[in-house]
């Protein structure tokens, strides 16, 4: 049997792992076991799984994998920023970034290769889309991150404790396999990422918003940044179809289908002359009024096929300090690994220009 014709384990849910075990004749429990090995303990050779038996453990090799993508570059930034390029089946790459801090370790994960929506100031959006990744694709991302620390104890140590889906891609236009990985990170036999530490982040596809409800638990962020439909058309074209107030309203749907009480995270990108005005700050007040919600600025980060700027550092504190006296806890999002190319919105794909200018290659394991 070849490779591609082999069930990749790796994206497999746990109710969708005990399917595969029982259609092999074997019990579900097998599930969980081999769940731990490939995601807590980062195994992916099915000869060192050794409470399975050698029977087993052949049986698996013959129909199953746990194929992981392809790291072809990794850089660590002075701030300790971490940044994969992976490639993927078809020879596309994405970008897989974790950002530590303190106890916290935030990976931001890609769920498409390119991205369909062409917000104007999203240099991934000028690439164009290529595809969706499949969950083991998307899981992948945390593996790798997981892994590329050596040495460690799952039971102590956790390099990876946050998750959002803000990689490259719309994660609303890879539904089922965006829910399937979603549900695999938060579980106790995978990566126990806590569901108010999971972030799914979108621009705003209403009916899939509206088809959350039940199938995840985790938390939401929207992507605004504009106060208004004309202004938001122009930078986040799907606005067009889904306007403002009915992306509201359906994430306030989502919020009370939680199992608990949870505000959305707004991400208000702040382009100079474009949507940092004070008048815009209170026109975002007035339309988040009474929204459960927190207000994430992020000051453009500019990139080589875009004529926005980056707005001063007075209209970024101006706009949070409206925000601020309009009652919104309201965070400034610190540019993070700007030396590897690893901020906000520069998550590109631009492989062999990066390996060129990188300081810090690290080899990989296998070199
Ligand atoms: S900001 Fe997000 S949704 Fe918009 S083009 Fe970029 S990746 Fe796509």
């Amino acid at each position: 049997m070849s490779s591609t014709q082999k069930v990749n384990l790796l994206g497999l849910t746990r109710s969708k792992m005990e399917q595969f075990f029982a259609d092999i004749g074997e019990k579900p429990f097998r599930a969980k076991q081999v769940m731990q090995w490939v995601h807590q303990f980062g195994v992916s050779d099915f000869d060192q799984m050794t409470n399975i038996s050698k029977a087993l453990r052949a049986k698996l090799a013959d129909i199953a994998e746990v194929r992981v993508p392809e790291v072809t570059y990794q850089d660590i930034s002075t701030d300790g920023t971490r940044k994969w390029v992976m490639k993927m089946d078809g020879g596309s790459s994405i970008e897989t970034v974790l950002i530590p801090d303190g106890n916290r370790g935030t990976l931001c994960i890609s769920s498409q290769i390119g991205c369909a929506l062409d917000c104007s100031f999203c240099s991934t959006g000028k690439q164009g889309f290529n595809r969706n990744l499949s969950a083991a694709e998307i899981v992948g991302q945390i593996w790798v991150a997981v892994k590329s620390f050596e040495d460690i104890d799952p039971d102590k140590d956790r390099p990876v404790t946050n998750v959002v889906m803000m990689g490259m891609g719309e994660p609303l236009l890879n539904f089922d396999n965006v829910i399937d990985s979603m549900n695999l990170m938060m579980d106790d036999f995978a990566y126990s990422i806590s569901k108010r530490r999971l972030t799914l982040s979108t621009a705003g596809v209403v009916p899939a918003i509206k088809k959350l409800t039940g199938l995840t638990d985790a938390s939401i962020a929207i992507s605004l940044h504009a106060p208004n439909d004309e202004l938001r058309n122009e930078l986040v074209p799907v606005n067009k179809k889904y306007p403002i107030s009915e992306l509201l309203e359906a994430t306030k749907g989502y919020l009370d289908s939680l199992s608990d009480k949870r505000k959305a995270t707004i991400e208000y990108t702040l382009i100079e002359g474009v949507n940092d005005s004070q008048e815009l700050a209170h026109q975002l007040v007035n339309l988040l009024d009474g929204f459960p919600c927190k207000v994430n600025l992020i000051p453009f980060n500019p990139f080589p096929q875009s004529d926005y700027k980056k707005p001063s550092g007075n209209a970024v504190h101006r706009f949070q300090d409206i925000l601020i006296a309009g009652g919104f806890v309201t965070t400034i999002r610190s540019t993070r690994g700007d030396d590897i190319d690893a901020a906000c919105g520069q998550l590109v794909g631009n492989v062999a220009d990066r390996t060129r200018r990188s300081a810090k290659y690290i080899p990989l394991k296998e070199e």
